[in-house]
């Protein structure tokens, strides 16, 4: 058996970002390493870009212009919009989000630099967690100890991983998501300066995101007839009363989640998980 003090499940965007606040910490990724090409910057799906610059990165700043079926965003057409993606009635957890969401113009930010994980281990599938023991299984059998454990998996994913006799209250909690399917149509326009971003209430696409390098991104809900897609699970999560409360006692057995899907909270961006985690590693003085 081996251990870490932080252990960190998932290395996408979030579990590198935590690293960078915690250098000392493992993360263990299902996935194989990545082949040379891709070592390159996060790729792209959709209308992907980041509000502030994050992880003390260096980041481009660009212009990024927003639009409802073309047109600058009006309270009814964002209602509309909301309304065909099953959010109407949804409570948002950060006042202002909207608004800023649908703002005409705004800055946005991609990275210059690769985020290289400096101690990550690949083909880690986790499959269950013993809270008491302090540690994670993987499906090769073996076992990693922890003393804080980081979770940027799925909150569904994580609570079926911890035994269920643990957490009672949550054990049939549903929680609802729908995948995204994303086609990309390459070399679309000119290389531009900013980027374009709109939202549709209707046809097939329900957003519509023109890239700087000259492509165009098409979010939809439902496979896209004839055409070669990508589909993100768990894509568009539905906000849940259940997720703040499970995330609290995950935490009160020192398993922390962060990023938008570990808290399930639909309205959490990457420059949010950026400062949660940066506050939550300033509290580590016990290994500093
Ligand atoms: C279409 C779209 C547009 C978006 N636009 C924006 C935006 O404009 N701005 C913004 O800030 N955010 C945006 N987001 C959200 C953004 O994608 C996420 O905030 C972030 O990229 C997700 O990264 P993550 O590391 O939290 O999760 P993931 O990228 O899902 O990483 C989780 C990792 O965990 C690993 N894993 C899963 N299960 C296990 C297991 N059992 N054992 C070991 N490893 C496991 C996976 O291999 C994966 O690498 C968007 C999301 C989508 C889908």
């Amino acid at each position: 058996m081996s251990g870490e003090p932080i252990v960190i499940i998932g290395g996408g965007m979030t579990g590198m970002i935590a690293q960078q606040h915690v250098p000392y910490s493992l993360i263990l990724d299902w996935g194989p390493p990545p082949a040379l090409a891709e070592r390159a910057l996060p790729k792209q799906w959709g209308a992907n870009y980041w509000w502030k610059p994050i992880a003390g990165m260096a980041c481009e700043e660009f212009d990024v212009i927003t639009t409802i079926d073309g047109a600058v965003a009006t309270p009814e057409a964002i209602h509309a919009y909301k309304t065909r993606v099953g959010k109407a009635q949804e409570t948002y957890t950060r006042p202002g989000m909207v608004a800023s969401q649908f703002e005409n113009r705004a800055k946005g930010y991609t990275p210059l630099e690769f985020l290289e994980p400096k101690n990550i281990r690949y083909k880690s599938h986790v499959v269950s967690i013993d809270p008491f023991r302090r540690h994670v299984c993987l499906r090769d059998g073996s076992v990693v100890r922890y003393e804080k454990l980081i979770s940027t998996i799925p909150l569904p994913a994580l609570r079926d991983m911890v035994d269920a006799a643990v957490l009672t209250s949550f054990d049939t909690v549903r929680f609802q998501s729908a995948p995204i399917y994303v086609v990309e149509k390459k070399d679309t326009f000119r290389p531009r300066a900013s980027m374009s971003v709109d939202y549709r209430t209707t046809g097939p696409a329900y957003r519509a995101t023109a890239h700087r390098d000259g492509s165009l991104h098409l979010e939809y809900s439902d496979t896209p007839r004839g055409e070669m897609s990508k589909k993100l699970i768990p894509g568009r999560i539905y906000d849940t009363p259940y997720a703040r409360p499970l995330v609290a006692e995950m935490a009160l057995m020192d398993i922390y989640c962060f990023g938008r899907y570990a808290r399930w909270d639909s309205d959490e961006l990457l420059h949010q998980t950026d400062e949660d985690i940066q506050i939550w590693a300033g509290t580590l003085n016990m290994y500093s």
